[in-house]
């Protein structure tokens, strides 16, 4: 695949220049391997492994391509790679962990680093993944209008179109969808016959708001791990929103507010992407409401949201009205105009643990997440054909022994990525906002994580735990906890 020519442009912040004599392109790869007796082996593997019932390992073929509410691009091919390479010898890795993140030796980038570079790749707009003073950005088209936002409007950002390539110093680089948020993406590296994909992070199933995830095939993928344990297994979009809706409108029935607390870039637009309108009013808060505008921009439906300043929102309706709130604006005083009792919720993937619920304090949980489950993780991780996987964040210690236990080549990466569902970014999100009562940041601390949670040392211990008890009700097994 060749990318479009940008010669023209004017100060690229990455070369665009043709693929160099003196990195020839690799040959093309072998045909896309069919099953094969190894394929077999691992099938079997995957549906008799200890942890994993054989009902929750899809088939890799049927990974979901659900068709979004915008026109999407033409999906790329992804590219093939012959079964038969050996291992990447460990000195030509395309990814390297270093203390200013994940790098990229030949090409001279970073991935999403986490301290300030010359030049990064942007998976996704979560704050944990875009960061502030990087020299020079590469993202994805549908990402520029949030990390401008979050950023600052004069960073130096190039942008992409899903599958489209740009050499850097031999290096092809290339996105592909992730299905996590608007603009998310993988990101494929080429080079000297090797393939990698970096994950950033990513979700299966397609929920209308973003590019459905694309498996890639590669040797070497780095995944996130985010939930990965066996516990965690979301429902299907129908079954999520009939719940909610279900809820709100037995909420607007007995004349109370429901108040839907959700993380501001990506969970909020998709709830309400999938919510039926028709029950009453939506009010966004004021976090929440510039992001909806960034994808409506990006031609993704909306219903009609108001701010609770709106002078044209009937003040009667509130008592059917739902609101969506970042978890930061919970017992602040913005939410004293929704009447003395709104019914709450919160909406996170850590609901699937009971206690997570109920240290929330919120009536109901809904589990809905932007991260791939444990069968997606595992279904996705085998789509891309990969024999060596690197993890980074979330159920590490986990992931890794699973993985070598199917007998891939796994380890670990040690980032410093966060969650979004529970992370310190709610409190990112809220500098955002228009109207963020005051009160935002002091109650924060009621909903969010002490500052300065050891997140690796956290998540393994939630892992531990939660492994060992299905259900880890209360005690101490969610970021939150601390
Ligand atoms: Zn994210
Ligand atoms: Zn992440």
């Amino acid at each position: 695949m060749t990318g479009p020519d940008h010669s023209s442009l004017p100060d690229p912040p990455v070369d665009l220049s043709p693929p160099n004599a003196a990195f020839p392109s690799p040959p093309e790869s072998g045909p896309v391997r069919a099953t094969s007796d190894a394929d077999a082996a691992v099938q079997r593997e995957l549906a008799t492994a200890q942890h994993v019932p054989a009902e929750v390992m899809p088939d890799v073929q049927n990974i979901p391509a659900l068709p979004t509410d915008r026109t999407q691009d033409p999906a790329p091919t992804p590219t093939s790679v012959a079964r038969s390479r050996p291992f990447v010898a460990d000195a030509g890795d395309l990814v390297i962990a270093r203390p200013e993140g994940l790098y990229c030796p030949p090409g001279d980038f970073y991935i999403d680093p986490w301290r300030p570079v010359d030049r990064a790749v942007i998976t996704h707009g979560h704050s944990d993944h875009a960061r502030w003073g990087h020299g020079h950005y590469l993202a994805h088209r549908d990402s520029e209008a949030i990390l401008r936002r979050r950023l600052g409007e004069s960073i130096q950002l190039q942008t992409l179109e899903y599958g489209e390539v740009v050499n850097h110093h031999g290096v092809k680089v290339s996105l592909h969808p992730a299905g996590h948020v608007l603009g998310s993406a993988q990101v494929r590296l080429e080079h000297g016959g090797r393939v990698w994909v970096a994950s950033g992070d990513y979700k299966l199933e397609a929920d209308g708001t973003c590019a459905p995830f694309e498996p890639v095939r590669c040797d070497t993928f780095i995944t996130e791990s985010t939930f990965g344990l066996p516990i965690y297994r979301w429902p299907s979009q129908a079954e999520l929103f009939a719940e909610i809706d279900a809820w709100w409108r037995r909420n607007a029935e007995a004349g109370r507010a429901s108040v839907l607390y959700a993380y501001a870039l990506g969970k909020a637009q998709r709830l309400l992407h999938g919510v039926d309108e028709s029950i009453g009013p939506i009010v966004a808060h004021g976090a929440v409401e510039p992001l909806n505008e960034v994808y409506r921009a990006a031609g993704v439906r909306m219903p009609r949201t108001f701010l609770a300043t709106d002078p044209s929102l009937d003040k009667a309706a509130l008592s059917r009205s739902l609101v969506i709130a970042p978890p930061s604006a919970a017992r602040s005083t913005w939410l004293r105009r929704f009447g003395a009792d709104p019914a709450d919720a919160f909406a996170s993937g850590w609901m699937q643990l009971r206690g997570t619920r109920r240290r929330r304090g919120v009536d109901r949980g809904f589990v809905v997440s932007d991260h791939a489950d444990w069968p997606g993780l595992q279904s996705a991780i085998r789509a891309t054909g990969a024999e060596r996987i690197f993890v980074t964040h979330g159920s590490v210690p986990v992931m890794v022994r699973w993985l070598n236990e199917q007998g891939l080549r796994a380890q670990a990466f040690a980032t410093e990525y966060g969650d979004e569902d529970d992370g310190p970014e709610g409190a990112a999100a809220d500098a955002l906002t228009s109207d963020a009562p005051a009160d935002a940041s002091s109650e924060k601390a009621a909903l969010e994580p002490a500052g300065g949670v050891d997140r690796s040392a956290d998540a393994a211990r939630r892992a531990s735990e939660a492994a060992e008890s299905p259900i880890a009700d209360g005690t101490g097994t969610t970021q939150e906890s601390a």
